[in-house]
Parts: C-alpha cells; structure tokens; sequence
C-alpha cells in the first residue's frame, strides 16, 4: 500500500494488543519498583506487539493510564527456530531445577522455579550485585527436564494444540525422554549446554556469557547441600519441600514432577544448564475505558465512538489487574472487555 487514506466508521474498536515487542518502549516504562530495567531483552510476543497504536490513540485525545505496569517472565530462551522475528520462548518449569543468579548464588525462597514470577524479576533487578547482569541460570538433570519442562507456545506444543488426547498422552505420559520440542531446545537451543560432571557442565556455561564466570566450587557446595536434604524426611530446604507437596497432586506426580533425585547422581544425568533471560511479555496497562470499554478522553469523559479492548486497554479498563495478576488469566480480561464493547455497541448503533 502507498499514500494515505482516511476510513470513517461509526464506531472504532482498538484492539492492538501490548508492547512486549518493543523493548525501547518496556525500558521507558519500567516499573521503578522492579529496578533498573535489563539492557538485553528477549521477546515473548509476536513482533506486531509494538505498542505504535498506543501513541497513536494518545496523540487523538486517549488517556493512557498505568503505563508502568507489565508483566515480565524470568526464564525466557532464545528461540532457535523462530516464528517471527526475535521470537524467543519462555520455560514452564516444574519445581526441580536449581536456580542461580548470574554470580552463581542460588535465589533464596519464594523465588523457585514456577512459583512467583515478578517478585523473581524484582529479585534480580533490585539486588545491587546483580541488576547489572541480565542473565540468571538453571541447573537441572536428564531426568528433570524429561517431566518437568514445558514451553509457553502453541507451535511448542503439537500434541495439545492437536486436539487429539492420545498425542497427549503418547508425549507426555507415555514416551521416553523429553517431549520432541524440548528435547530439540536442549539439542540447538544456544541457551543450552549439557555435560556428564559438574565441572564440565559450568565451563560450558561460562563459554556462554562474558561475565562473570562461575566458580564450580561455589555452585558444588550449593547443589551438594541441596542433594543431602533429600535423604532428610523433614527437609529444612524449601525448594526440596515444595517438590514433595507438589507430588502430593497425583496428576503433578504422573505427569509435571521429577521423581526427587540427587542434582549430582549420574544415574539422572547428564546435567543440564540453561542460560536465562528476561522475556517480555504482558502489558497491564494502557487505554482508559470505562466499563462499557468506552476510550475515555484525559478529563475521564468517553470519546464517542471510540472503544478500547485487550491487552491495548491492560485487559480492560487500563489496568484491571492491578500491579500483579493470576499467572494465566489475561485472556479472560480480553474476551470480557470485547464482550463489554460489543454489547455498548449493539447498545449504541
Ligand atoms: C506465547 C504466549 C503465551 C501466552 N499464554 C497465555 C496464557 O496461557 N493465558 C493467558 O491468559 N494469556 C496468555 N498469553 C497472553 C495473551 O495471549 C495476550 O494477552 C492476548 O492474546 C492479547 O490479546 P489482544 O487481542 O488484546 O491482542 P493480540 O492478540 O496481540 O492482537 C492484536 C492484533 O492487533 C493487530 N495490530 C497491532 N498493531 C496494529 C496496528 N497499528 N494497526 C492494525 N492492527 C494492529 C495485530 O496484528 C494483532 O492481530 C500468551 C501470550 C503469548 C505470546
């Protein structure tokens, strides 16, 4: 297309989604609550996600409220088969796989694997001695990443998105070894080293980074503390408890959680390490609207025949979340603000 055109509609509906893909943009923004933003990024969104719409609803009179609220993951991968440009991935990790920072000292709890993403993020963005560093890392086992690693993806994940429960089960339950998209990162992913001995496995991981090389011995000394609490029936080591109450859930054993194992038996080997980066992915905030999801103006009035809905309005009123959010319902924020503005519409029309 060449030139401009102006098209007129009764009613204007904007629908465009966050601005994951525009990393210039998340570093503006970012919450000074989470600290310095990361000067490398990863991106979780299709590259579409740029956030132009937004600054463009702006400059025709939008309010554009709660900017500084989004929602980052901690374990995100470069993707070695990419959909769209600067298509990375995020791990969906069970409970098993130790958790260092980039100077190679384990997060202390809450901050484990699966459980709280943005206090994670704030972890390593606000402690002084290594918000410098983008990177943190896994360390897990064959056998971990076998149960316990899923990637956030339709195209990661055939046998759902088939439909078909036997590929379900064939894949997840009933094969040997990792899931084929899985065990294709830890093949070509480049955030992925594997080896047979400990030492081995952290030259590799520092062949990945410029710095700051790890030193074997800080982590040895980590995961053999860890391993001893497994032979301890009242383990003082959260990561270890939660792993056992995880199991409790009998879908979680048959199907998300590692049988507990020594980091360091070679019997669950080789051990896996995976340079992690921070992906971009949810914007919370965005365009104002009202609960009819109405665009309103900056005096707070609705621009008649402006609505705003989606991710583009922070799931609906431009922030409906709040600050944090329930790991998985954004879609809900965005059928129901759609339905709002529908139903204004059929009101209005
Ligand atoms: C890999 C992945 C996994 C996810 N998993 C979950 C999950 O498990 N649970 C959950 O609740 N949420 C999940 N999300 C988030 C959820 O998918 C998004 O928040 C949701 O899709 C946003 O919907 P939307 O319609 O607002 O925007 P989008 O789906 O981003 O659609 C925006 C549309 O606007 C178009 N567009 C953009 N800019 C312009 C422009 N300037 N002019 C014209 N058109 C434009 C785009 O082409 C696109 O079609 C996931 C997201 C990703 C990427």
């Amino acid at each position: 297309m060449t030139g401009e055109f102006t098209l007129s509609a009764p009613a204007v509906v904007l629908a465009t989604g966050g601005i994951g893909a525009n990393h210039e943009m998340v570093r503006r923004y970012w919450p000074e609550r989470m600290g310095t933003p990361p000067s490398s990024m990863i991106t979780g969104v299709p590259a579409y996600v740029d956030g132009r719409m937004l600054d463009i609803a702006a400059a025709a009179g939008v309010r554009l409220v709660n900017r500084d609220r989004m929602w980052h993951y901690t374990e995100g991968v470069v993707n070695w088969d990419p959909v769209w440009p600067r298509h990375a991935i995020r791990i969906l990790p069970g409970p098993s796989s130790m958790w260092f920072d980039a100077l190679g000292r384990r997060l202390p709890a809450p901050y484990l694997p699966g459980y709280d993403t943005l206090g994670t993020l704030r972890h390593l963005r606000t402690t002084p001695d290594i918000a410098g560093y983008d990177h943190s890392w896994f360390v897990l086992t064959q056998k971990i990443v076998e149960k316990e690693f899923a990637l956030s993806g339709s195209e990661q994940n055939p046998d759902i998105t088939s439909g078909r429960r036997s590929a379900f089960l064939r894949e997840r339950l009933l094969s040997r070894g990792a899931p084929g998209p899985v065990e294709a990162f830890t093949t070509h992913g480049e955030d992925f080293v594997v080896a047979d001995t400990l030492d081995e496995l952290v030259a590799r991981m520092n062949a990945l980074t410029d710095a700051p090389p790890l030193d074997p011995a800080l982590l040895r000394g980590q995961i053999e503390a860890r391993d001893r609490q497994l032979a301890h029936p009242y383990s003082k080591d959260a990561q270890v408890q939660g792993i056992h109450n995880a199991r409790r859930s009998l879908g979680d054993r048959i199907g998300r959680v590692a049988t507990p194992h020594r980091i360091l038996d070679p019997a669950a080997g080789p051990l896996i390490g995976v340079k992690l980066h921070v992906l971009t992915r949810k914007t919370l905030g965005g365009i104002q609207t009202d609960l009819g999801s109405r665009a309103l103006d900056t005096h707070g009035e609705p621009i008649p025949g402006l609505y705003a809905v989606g991710e583009a309005a922070g799931f609906g009123g431009g922030g409906v979340h709040g600050y944090n959010v329930l790991e998985g319902t954004f879609l809900g924020g965005c059928i129901f603000s759609g339905r709002a503005a529908g139903r204004s519409l059929a009101g209005s029309l």
